[in-house]
């Protein structure tokens, strides 16, 4: 036995996946301080509470001397890895999001491991029994075995696959029966092995296609982008829908995977990965890997696993996968950038946007942000010249951009939510054997249920909201907080049966469509109809089978799906956001306008997008319809200037929720109080004032904002107020949660 220390401080300092900000401190066992070196991100087994519960905890460092007495320290249980799970640079990256996000750290790295490494499980690939036949094996004559049928077809089908093996795939693929395999074994005519599971996905079998021909401005994208390849840099590629972003992504990744790098392609929504994998799989002939949360723990964890160990050169993900590990990161692409799903809006509260950003800072290597409506942060900052300002201005190949009309609703007769000029451009747009998209922002059948005779309306039983009527599933469904209950026929006040609905969602529309246009396939999606695992890839591919057809749905349908059929987008109410309370609400309304318009005319045949409004003439509307997304942008960047308001100053909101009424608003008052003692010239302090909704799942919230034009002294009364929250409802039944940058007031 060695007698050197391979550990030689006596403590280690260990963070636990729970909502402390402090980690915990343990004693390392001599055997073990000789056998291990503790380094920090290795997984710990760990007492912790009361009784013998035992956690999983992250090394953060081992230290010579500890603040608690040594009688008090408990020595750790056991060591789970042999190397850290997760390396220093993405260890850092995790310390520094603890710090600016202000989240527990052991939450944060806990946030940042698939799943079943949370819960303890090996960091390895499972291993798999491969079978090879033997010498003597390749020379039996396969008649002598003419009585085992079953020995007789496997060796038959190892001597066939003599070079590369029989794996479990290839064994079940073939169809042969292994319970023979013992018999053979010890006969000595085949041998196994143990081999690493690599979850790769079996076809690459896919036809490489060729590349078109860039056209100007994708060539001086795609050569921006080429010289920035070495180093940190972020660069925002500004390109109008279908203007071929995606095209020019590809070039930059061809190159990088000629120099063996790795690129992380993050996009907004899982629906679109399915889209993204099969254009990247139709030109590379790489290992790509998809990381999103509609996977079980193994296939996560086997993704991981592939990227950690480079076997996997390109990763496609939703916002988690910021966190991945790396062999050899060399980009690091954020496709949809404006999108605000890269925000977490619970718990740990990230923008993956931001952190990929730090993240390339720490590796020295670019950024690419893509959007046709980009954020107004990311446009302050290519303003500023912060970032490279790239821009697509013309659509690729031979499309054109679609043309916006407004159809003014006021006076007009309605048919079921439809113009008669939008039901005469639809039928014109299918007769040509084309397809229409119509967008309306709202599922179920409609928000609301309402009794003639005495005026109830069904709402939430746990939260201050109206359940949305779901006919289908014949249920009342709240989209706040998720219950349901089975859809009432008599009014509970008054017991009348004269229940009627108020106002249209989309389940409605498909049923209204499908009775307008009776031979017409109709398509809905949105997150009902699209629940299970592959049905948006079932309805996309029935999209693309038809000629005809009509796409109705919410939010989902702008993400960057391409049907090259559409050419009319109608837009069933284009004023929903015009006069939101929140002061983002015109900019995510030109983004989704624009995004689900640029759905039109994205191949030979030019795109019509009709907006249906009660307000034609509001000059936001008319900018967007007339001068386009930038001019819009540039008009509501001026006033967020004016007005003092992000991306001009920096905020953070602190959220309070209690199960009694007044409960957090008064701990955030107190709170105020404390923070207005000491507070920055700088700063301001807004509130506390209600949510929206005041009451969610049974909880009653309250916001406090705090804002600054320097981050420096923000930040100091962010930790200051989430210290002081730890601290002082210790023993209430509050909540407290910490929103920097929020994109929710
Ligand atoms: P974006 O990502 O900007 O919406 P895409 O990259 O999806 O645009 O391109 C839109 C369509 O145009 C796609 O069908 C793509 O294959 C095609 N395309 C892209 N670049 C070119 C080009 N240079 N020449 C011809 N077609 C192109
Ligand atoms: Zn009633
Ligand atoms: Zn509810």
């Amino acid at each position: 036995m060695v007698d050197t220390l391979l550990t030689a401080h006596p403590y280690v300092k260990v963070a636990l996946n729970v909502p402390l900000r402090a980690t915990f401190d343990y004693k390392v066992p001599k055997a073990l301080a000789y056998r291990h070196e503790l380094r920090p991100g290795m997984r710990v087994k760990v007492p912790f509470g009361n009784g013998d519960r035992q956690a999983i905890g992250l090394v953060i460092e081992t230290v010579a001397q500890s603040d608690y007495p040594d009688a008090q320290i408990k020595p750790l249980t056991a060591l789970l890895d042999d190397s850290p799970i997760i390396d220093r640079e993405l260890f850092e990256l995790c310390v520094w999001a603890s710090r600016y996000y202000h989240h527990p750290l052991g939450e944060v790295f806990f946030h940042a491991l698939p799943t079943s490494l949370r819960k303890g499980e090996s960091a390895d690939f499972r291993s798999e029994t491969w079978w090879f036949v033997t010498e003597e094996g390749a020379a039996t004559d396969l008649e002598t075995l003419n009585r085992a049928k079953l020995q007789k077809a496997f060796l038959k089908a190892a001597q066939e696959h003599a070079t590369h093996g029989l794996s479990p795939h290839l064994i079940s693929v073939l169809d042969v029966n292994s319970s023979a395999t013992k018999a053979l074994e010890k006969k000595g005519l085949i041998r196994s092995e143990q081999r690493a599971f690599k979850r790769a996905r079996e076809t690459h079998a896919h036809q490489k296609q060729v590349p078109p021909t860039l056209n100007n401005e994708q060539a001086a994208a795609t050569k921006a982008l080429l010289a920035m390849k070495d180093e940190f840099g972020v660069a925002l590629l500004d390109g109008i829908t279908g203007s071929g972003k995606t095209e020019v992504f590809l070039r930059v990744i061809e190159a990088l995977l000629a120099e063996d790098k790795q690129i992380l392609v993050m996009v907004p929504e899982i629906g679109l990965t399915p889209q993204t994998l099969r254009r990247f799989e139709g030109r590379f002939n790489t290992d790509i890997v998809l990381m999103h949360s509609n996977m079980t723990d193994r296939e996560r964890l086997d993704a991981w696993l592939m990227v950690e160990k480079g076997d996997a050169k390109i990763i496609i993900g939703t916002r988690s996968s910021v966190f991945i590990p790396t062999l050899d990161l060399g980009l690091i692409i954020i496709d949809e950038e404006h999108d605000a799903s890269y925000k977490q809006h619970e718990g740990f509260r990230y923008h993956a946007r931001d952190l990929a950003i730090k993240r390339a800072q720490g590796l020295n290597i670019p950024v690419l942000l893509a959007s046709a409506t980009p954020s107004y942060e990311s446009l302050t900052n290519a303003l500023q010249k912060r970032y490279h300002w790239l821009k697509l201005r013309q659509r690729a190949g031979n499309a054109e951009l679609p043309e916006m009309e407004r159809i003014d609703l006021r006076g007009q007769t309605l048919k079921q939510g439809f113009s008669e000029h939008t039901l005469e451009r639809m039928k014109q747009t299918l007769e040509k054997k084309e397809q229409v998209l119509v967008f309306l922002n709202r599922r179920g059948y409609a928000p609301t249920l309402m009794c003639h005779q005495c005026g109830w309306i069904a709402s939430c039983d746990h939260c201050d909201a109206n359940l949305t009527v779901h006919k289908r599933a014949n249920k009342l469904h709240c989209h706040h907080c998720d219950s349901h209950k089975a859809l009432l026929h008599t009014c509970p006040d008054c017991q009348s049966d004269e229940l009627f609905t108020v106002g249209e969602g989309t389940e409605q529309v498909e049923g209204i469509l499908n009775q307008l246009f009776k031979n017409t396939p109709i398509l809905r999606i949105d997150r009902d109809s699209t629940q299970r695992k592959s049905a948006l890839t079932q309805i996309t591919q029935k999209i693309h089978e038809h000629d005809q057809a009509i796409l109705v749905g919410t939010q989902m349908l702008a993400k960057g799906h391409h049907f090259p059929n559409v050419t009319l987008v109608v837009i069933m109410d284009a004023d929903v956001g015009l006069f939101s309370s929140d002061f983002r609400g015109m900019e995510r309304t030109a983004q989704l306008i624009t995004q689900v318009a640029g759905r039109a005319g994205r191949a030979s045949k030019r795109g019509h997008v009709l907006l249906q409004t009660y307000h034609p003439e509001h000059p936001a509307i008319e900018c967007l319809c007339t001068q386009g997304y930038e001019a819009f942008a540039m008009d509501g960047l001026r006033e967020r200037q004016q007005l003092a308001l992000p991306p001009f100053q920096y905020q953070a909101i602190v959220r309070a929720e209690s199960a009694q009424e007044q409960q957090a608003m008064g701990v955030l008052m107190q709170l105020r109080n404390q923070l207005s003692v000491t507070l920055p010239d700088d700063m301001q302090i807004i509130g506390p004032y209600t949510a929206i909704i005041v009451r969610k799942a049974g909880q009653h919230r309250a916001l406090l904002c705090l804002k600054g034009t320097q981050r420096g002294p923000l930040h100091q009364c962010v930790a200051f107020a989430a210290q002081w929250l730890e601290q002082n409802t210790k023993n209430q039944r509050i909540r407290f949660a910490i929103d920097v940058d929020p994109l929710e007031t």
